[in-house]
């Protein structure tokens, strides 16, 4: 249970819905402000949307595959694109196989996140994390309670060939901070930086967020020897941006309040 609740704390961080919309909602109450003036999405101009019909589609598809994918394949799946792995599974004879082709894969990438952001699916698993339903799809669902997803501001663009590994749910910011340290330990080594921690390893820890020498032990790729060399820069990063995530969120409680 404790998780289940940061898990949600660190999903409303990451999202870019309005933060009112999505706190209300949580309380089970409805905002249908487009700007509420005071959050710092709304005032860097980020739009909160209606995602009822996003999560319709969303849940209809990761049924149709048993809840049993991830995020890129789901959203493989609805933009209708064909590689090996999908063909292979016969994924792309199902009903929902390209229903939503008329947006790009990245528009249902964000949207699947946002919605996990905002708690309305889960994502479940550390490894292969899977896209399934929870109390709250269902409220949704049956209209008890409204969609509140932050909108995409990027142009979506197709990158043909690209990798299409399972990408985990993790905080791109910490990751980007994260990646500013290697490659600082790495100058400073004159060693490339994946050979101070491979992308995997950082992506991990921004999943993750290890708060001791112990836990950074749990993630792949680091052993005892990088723990002593790395460990501390590492663990003082991700806990000073834990603190600060902690601290919107008070922010957010006593905005309300
Ligand atoms: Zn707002």
């Amino acid at each position: 249970v404790a998780i289940r609740k940061l898990q949600d704390m660190v999903g409303f961080c990451e999202t870019h819905a309005c933060r009112r919309a999505v706190l209300l909602t949580y309380f089970g109450e409805g905002y249908h402000e487009p700007n509420c003036g005071g959050c710092d999405n709304c005032a860097s101009g980020r739009k909160t949307m209606d995602g009822m019909e996003v999560l319709k589609t969303i849940t209809t598809c990761a049924l149709e595959l048993s809840e049993n994918y991830g995020v890129s394949y789901l959203a493989d799946i609805l933009s209708g694109s064909v590689d090996e792995k999908i063909s292979g599974n016969g994924h792309d004879k199902l009903a929902c196989f390209g229903i939503g082709k008329q947006h790009r894969r990245r528009q249902w990438l964000f949207w699947i996140r946002e919605l996990i952001y905002c708690g309305y699916l889960t994502s479940f698993g550390m490894k292969y994390p899977v896209v399934r339903s929870n109390a709250r799809t269902r409220e949704a669902l049956d209209g008890k309670i409204p969609v509140m997803i932050g909108e995409p501001d990027f142009q979506a663009v197709l990158t043909p060939g690209s990798v299409r590994e399972e990408e985990p749910v993790y905080s791109a910011n910490l990751y980007e901070i994260l990646r500013d340290i290697r490659k600082t330990i790495a100058d400073d080594e004159d060693v490339p930086p994946f050979q101070i921690f491979p992308n995997r390893t950082l992506k991990e820890m921004a999943t993750r967020l290890p708060r001791s020498r112990g836990e950074l032990l749990t993630i792949y790729g680091v052993g005892e020897h990088k723990v002593s060399r790395y460990g501390v820069q590492f663990l003082d990063a991700i806990t000073a941006y834990a603190d600060h995530r902690q601290t919107i969120v008070m922010k957010a409680h006593k905005a309300r309040l």
